[in-house]
């Protein structure tokens, strides 16, 4: 099991727009699969041989690599990556691999603000990965049956799975708990039955408004 918490914030930035691309929810395989007045999710999922419209990020957004489009050992090793980029730009994407092309984008609208509290999660499960004036990314590993220890999140966070969970590996071990996920008393997620590409969003930190499963 590996997922990736985003924590949204703020900024700005320049890029080359094309004046002829389509805003990036309006490209075919670019799916909106959650939004509210702080983040945009889209799940992009090009199948072998795709090529996107020219479309247009206007926000800054954190792209996690789901699937790679490839399956050779270099493409594989993408799986889970999160990269940030600044928004203002438009591209074309072609998927020239065998296998599906998945992202999971999280965009950071104008009106967020990173969370001022420290990044005290940083430790042997949260592991800070990105940190910068916008968002602060953290990568969660869990072996089969390991669960989260006790913590508190102090703002709004998006969970995005990236492996593990009902996968087959899963299947040594791990509890088969719903997904519902969250037990506030305790303060754990319950990490079984969750799929790549799956969304966990908690307003307050604390417990999740929205887990959703979308585009399988
Ligand atoms: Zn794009």
């Amino acid at each position: 099991m590996v997922f990736i918490s985003a924590v949204a914030g703020l900024a700005a930035q320049q890029g080359r727009i094309d004046p002829n691309a389509v805003p990036v929810e309006k490209e075919p395989q670019h799916h909106m699969v959650f939004s509210n007045d702080f983040i945009r999710v889209v799940d992009a999922r090009l199948p072998p041989g795709y090529t996107t419209l020219s479309h247009t990020h206007a926000d800054d957004s954190v792209a996690i690599t789901i699937s790679p489009g490839r399956e050779d050992a270099a493409a594989m090793a993408r799986i889970g990556r999160a990269g940030f980029s600044e928004g203002g730009y438009s591209h074309i994407v072609t998927n020239a691999g065998t296998i599906e092309m998945r992202f999971i984008v999280v965009e950071l609208l104008s009106g967020s603000e990173k969370s001022t509290a420290a990044a005290f999660l940083d430790g042997p499960t949260h592991r800070l990965e990105t940190e910068n004036d916008r968002v602060r990314i953290y990568r969660i590993k869990l072996a089969p049956s390991e669960s989260l220890p006790a913590h508190q999140h102090n703002g709004a966070f998006l969970a995005v799975t990236v492996s593990g969970g009902a996968g087959p590996e899963a299947s040594s071990g791990i509890t088969t708990e719903p997904p519902t996920a969250f037990n506030p008393d305790r303060r754990l997620w319950r990490l079984s039955n969750w799929s790549p590409g799956k969304l966990a969003y908690s307003k307050n930190g604390i417990s999740p408004e929205i887990i959703t499963e979308k585009g399988e």
